[in-house]
């Protein structure tokens, strides 16, 4: 008897542990959608002509935290995403800057590169003489691999957990958009702008599974758009800047123009596939491919779960060409929320929004063109890095220090990249150094903090707002001798000759503002105030999945959504 109890006693134990440990009614899909420049505050600043589905549904039946920011300096498309996938600051997974000086190559990088590896495709490698995308343009080989995030991520961590059984896939227009969510072990696509078709690598397939192909033989993208225009969705007169579209601080770049119609132009113009991104036409042609790879791979058929991410990527362009506060950007936002209404639609047919845990945030937010603050009464405006070598203050170091030209072996915003070996070879101790160039470069205009990293690395910091951020950004291996920081509204704007209208990669809040919404399942509709991070959503998946964390991730776990986990 005493031993039946004692049976009956670890049966309900194990039965109760069971119970507790598992989430009840798991999603059959989570689909993380990452909007590339959604600064948070931009879905309610033009909700007013949107329709129901999209991100007033996220609003209505969603959690929404509405004061959730990046803690990292650089604010950029590479490093976003990664801490959205991986719940790790860039200091730990690696990925601190869309390029970076590799001194071991001696070279600069893009974040995604992979020499070993290629691309599926023949003629899809990124053509030079037409990305305007002036990371994207750096890279010097076209493999692509997640190789360079150097820990794990959550849609790993879930394949982990099922033994491949859970499918994983991350899609977008960019590259690093897509590679980043799907982590080592998903399957990542990305749209090339050299042949108009989603592309792949090796790393992932050794051929293109058949979907793809007959996707790609579709050509939905010219048969779409080639001939046509951007076109206001709406009468001119319904939007909040209907009277502001032809203003100087925009950006025509090749010839797309900075007012209504955007001509697309046709397939034999060598900068159509560009312009599609730089419009709502990217985001459509996203989504397309998208509804083909739920429908082909049976993406949240079973009960297994999958994990489905897409970054949509044209609201980032648009915000660099036009500004966030421009006819162009609320257009955009309009049909980003159409876009988005038919997602949900689409998956609610497919898999039952009941089924699917939706998470939407942004990989950074972005500035207001300077001009545009200019004309509001506002102090803001462009910083001009390239005259920097030549600064009264850097010629007296280099005499000091007996160094010509060759003491900066590179800049590449943020980062100020040494000649370690030159100043190795004179005999120069290179904290010093790093240090009497950080107190030079503070007293360049426009210079909010200049530090170096002999400085983070020891720790001798104060403990300031610019200082976490810029310690959260710093790896050793791939971190600049120096970190430079602007002061707020003011930043480069001019990669390579190329010049855009507004750019994000700062430290300060407008970069740093995205949403975190997380919608579906067992949602119901909440606004959250509360300060937190979006490495927080990492973690928080990962708890509620039961999966163990992501190796490098540190976030919070978001109690709003975990408490869901018992929930019938
Ligand atoms: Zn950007």
């Amino acid at each position: 008897m005493i031993e039946n109890i004692r049976s009956f006693t670890i049966l309900l134990l194990i039965w109760s542990s069971i119970t507790f440990s598992q989430t009840q009614n798991p999603p059959k899909l989570i689909l993380q959608i990452t909007v590339d420049q959604l600064r948070g505050d931009m879905p309610n600043k033009y909700l007013k002509n949107m329709g129901d589905g999209g991100f007033r549904y996220l609003m209505d039946k969603g959690v929404w935290y509405t004061n959730a920011h990046y803690g990292h300096a650089n604010t950029e498309t590479v490093v976003g995403h990664t801490v959205l996938a991986t719940g790790a600051d860039p200091s730990v997974n690696g990925m601190i800057a869309n390029v970076w000086y590799d001194r071991e190559k001696g070279k600069l990088v893009y974040n995604i590169e992979d020499e070993d590896y290629t691309i599926l495709s023949a003629n899809a490698d990124v053509d030079k003489s037409t990305e305007l995308d002036a990371s994207q343009a750096l890279a010097t080989n076209e493999g692509r691999s997640p190789r360079n995030i150097i820990v794990t991520t959550f849609s790993d961590e879930l394949f982990l957990k099922t033994n491949g059984k859970s499918k994983v896939f991350g899609i977008s227009v960019k590259d690093r958009g897509s590679v980043t969510l799907a982590g080592h072990t998903g399957k990542a696509f990305w749209f090339s702008k050299s042949n108009g078709e989603f592309i792949t690598s090796n790393y992932y397939y050794e051929k293109y599974p058949e979907w793809v192909n007959h996707w790609n033989k579709t050509k939905m993208p010219s048969k779409t758009y080639s001939g046509k225009a951007w076109e206001l969705m709406n009468d001119k007169s319904t939007y909040m800047f209907g009277t502001e579209d032809n203003m100087p601080w925009e950006t025509n770049v090749a010839g797309f123009g900075i007012t209504f119609p955007h001509e697309y132009k046709t397939t034999d113009n060598k900068y159509f596939t560009n312009f599609l991104t730089y419009s709502p036409a990217g985001d459509e042609i996203t989504l397309d491919f998208a509804k083909a790879l739920v429908k082909s791979e049976n993406i949240g058929k079973d009960n297994i779960t999958d994990f489905l991410a897409i970054s949509f990527s044209s609201t980032d362009y648009v915000g660099h060409l036009f500004g966030p506060s421009s006819l162009e950007a609320e257009d955009n936002m309009l049909r980003l929320d159409k876009t988005l209404a038919n997602l949900f639609a689409f998956i609610d047919k497919e898999v039952g929004l009941e089924n699917t845990l939706i998470v939407l945030s942004a990989d950074h937010g972005g500035p207001e063109s300077p001009g545009y603050l200019k004309s509001k009464g506002i102090d803001a405006g462009y910083v001009l890095p390239d005259k920097w070598d030549k600064a009264p203050a850097i010629e007296t170091l280099k005499k000091k220090f007996g160094i010509g030209q060759e003491l900066i072996q590179k800049f590449f915003p943020p980062y100020l990249y040494l000649n370690e070996k030159i100043i190795a070879e004179k005999g120069l101790s290179l904290e010093e150094v790093e240090n009497a160039i950080a107190i030079e470069l503070m007293k360049i205009k426009g210079v909010a903090l200049a530090v170096s990293s002999y400085s983070l690395q020891k720790n001798e910091l104060p403990d300031t707002y610019l200082n976490r951020k810029a310690l959260r950004n710093f790896n050793a291996t791939r971190s600049g001798n120096l970190l430079i920081l602007f002061q707020p509204q003011y930043f480069i704007n001019d990669y390579m000759g190329e010049k855009t209208s507004a750019n994000h990669g700062g430290p300060w809040m407008y970069d740093s503002y995205v949403p975190v919404i997380f919608a579906g399942w067992k949602f119901k509709g909440q606004q959250i105030n509360r300060r937190i991070e979006p490495k927080d959503i990492a973690i928080t998946l990962s708890n509620l999945m039961g999966t163990k964390p992501p190796s490098g991730a540190d976030g919070e776990v978001l109690p709003e959504i975990v408490q869901l986990k018992n929930n019938k």
